[in-house]
Formats: structure tokens, C-alpha cells, sequence
């Protein structure tokens, strides 16, 4: 492939966001191609932490491989075909299970921003609910275009939604402020629950929460070399 350095981004993604505690044996992480918008790029179905180059494999919009060489997909892959076909914004997108998440997934209390960090939040965060797409007897899981889309649909322009008895996706705009927006919509759950059991919150209002974003998008770096530098402590 002629774009290395994307791939060894999506590489290190995978092993980040596991070494952050966001994915586990489950999950994972996709970029959309850079030169062909009508595809993404995605691990063969393996637990993102040892994901290497030779497991990337490249999807059509309507999540089939392009080559794949006898290797197998995610279960989940139309996940990331679907919103990437309906928000040509989105070049990068994470899927997890992450735990700090999960109950307000599933119980209507809003997931809202808490502090700075998290101001990708403020403008609000859709609860995607699989009864209402493919009614009350499935596995949860995104296994089927129909329900991509369904998906894709309860995100609307948002940048990350909860999936209801299942987990979350975030989008963005790169593997770095995606995988920025999958930590921190976790430590944000996790600082939130925390702090509804001492008192009333005061959230971020929107005019901070959308400032707070803008200006730590432009730092996406310093973050992701930390991320980075853990992985590689790890390995050493
Ligand atoms: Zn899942």
C-alpha cells in the first residue's frame, strides 16, 4: 500500500485505545481510505492489541472486503461502513464496549460534558435503540447493512452515540480525534457518575463545551504521543 504512515496511525490506534482501556478482546477502530472516500480501512476480525499492518484490510461502502485474502471480517464492520456512507465528514470511527459508559446507555440519564476535556459532548449524545430497528429479538449486535444504517441514523450529526444494553461509537474527523473522543467520552461517564453521587452537576454549557472542543482539536498531538509512548513502555 503507497499510505504507510495512515496504516501505522490505525495500528497504533488499536493498540492505544486497548491500552486505555476502551477496547478489550472487542471493539475496534477504522479510517476511511485517503484517496478513495468509497472505502475504510479496518482490522481483520482480531482483538485490537495485536492488530498488526499485514490485518488491515480495505471494505467497500457496503462493508465487503475488498481482498480479503481468506481473512475474516468484524461481525460489526457495517458499523463503519454505514456512517461512513452517511456522514461524508467522518474519516475515522471507534466501537467499544468501554464499561464506564454502559449505564447510561441504558438507563435515560443524558451523557453530558462534565469538564473541558470532553466538550465534543455538548452537543449531545443519541441513544441508539436496536428494539426500535430490528425488534425485540436479535444478539445486539450491528450485523447487517439495515442496521448500520439504523445506527447511523440515531447518530445523526453528532460525534458519539450510545448503544443501548451494548456500547458506543465515536466519530471524527481523524484516527487522532477519535481516538481522543473514545477516551475521554469514557473518563467523562466515568467522572460523572462519580460526581451524581455528591450533588447536582453543573455541565459544561454549550458555548463551553463547543470552545472547549475547538481548542483541543488543535492539540490532538500532545495526547496521542503520550498514548503512543504508553504502548511502547508497555512493549518494551
Ligand atoms: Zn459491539
Amino acid at each position: 500500500m503507497t499510505f504507510d504512515p495512515l496504516i501505522d496511525d490505525l495500528v497504533s490506534a488499536n493498540h492505544i485505545l486497548c491500552n486505555e482501556g476502551i477496547v478489550d478482546g472487542f471493539g475496534h477502530v477504522s479510517v476511511r481510505h485517503p484517496e478513495r472516500p468509497g472505502r475504510f480501512l479496518l482490522s481483520r476480525s482480531l482483538a485490537p492489541a495485536v492488530v498488526g499492518h499485514e490485518d488491515i484490510m480495505e471494505f467497500e461502502l457496503d462493508g465487503e472486503p475488498v481482498d480479503a485474502r481468506g481473512r475474516r471480517a468484524y461481525l460489526e464492520r457495517y458499523i463503519h461502513s454505514e456512517i461512513y456512507r452517511a456522514r461524508p465528514d467522518v474519516h475515522a470511527i471507534v466501537h467499544s464496549h468501554s464499561a464506564a459508559i454502559i449505564p447510561y446507555a441504558v438507563t435515560g440519564a443524558a451523557l453530558r460534558p462534565i469538564y473541558h476535556m470532553s466538550g465534543f459532548l455538548g452537543a449531545g449524545v443519541p441513544v441508539f435503540e436496536i428494539r426500535d430497528a430490528a425488534g425485540a429479538d436479535t444478539d445486539m449486535l450491528i450485523r447487517t447493512p439495515a442496521l448500520g444504517k439504523a445506527l447511523a441514523g440515531s447518530l445523526g450529526s453528532a460525534a458519539y452515540a450510545l448503544m443501548r444494553g451494548h456500547g458506543s461509537v465515536a466519530v471524527g474527523a481523524s484516527i487522532k480525534q477519535v481516538v481522543y473522543r473514545a477516551i475521554y467520552a469514557e473518563v467523562n461517564a466515568s467522572l460523572q457518575s462519580q460526581a451524581s453521587r455528591l450533588g447536582e452537576i453543573t455541565f459544561l454549557n454549550e458555548a463551553e463545551a463547543k470552545n472547549a472542543a475547538a481548542t483541543n482539536d488543535q492539540v490532538l498531538e500532545r495526547p496521542w504521543a503520550l498514548w503512543k509512548a504508553r504502548v511502547a513502555a508497555r512493549n518494551r
